[in-house]
């Protein structure tokens, strides 16, 4: 284990152009804005198991 050797890389693509941490791992904004997408989505679809949002299909 080396710690004074950090570097942050997305943990999907291996970009160094890391703006965010999702559940512990890096992203960068094309990872990352994928990820919370994701998250929302499934969030949305959470709430609709739920009962409390009602979509029209
Ligand atoms: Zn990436």
């Amino acid at each position: 284990m080396s710690e004074n050797k950090r570097e942050f890389v997305c943990c999907m693509c291996g970009s160094k152009r890391v703006i965010a941490v999702i559940g512990g791992k890096y992203y960068c904004f094309k990872c990352g804005s994928k990820i919370v997408q994701d998250h929302v989505l499934r969030y949305i679809d959470l709430l609709k198991e739920r009962g409390l949002i009602v979509t029209e299909e």
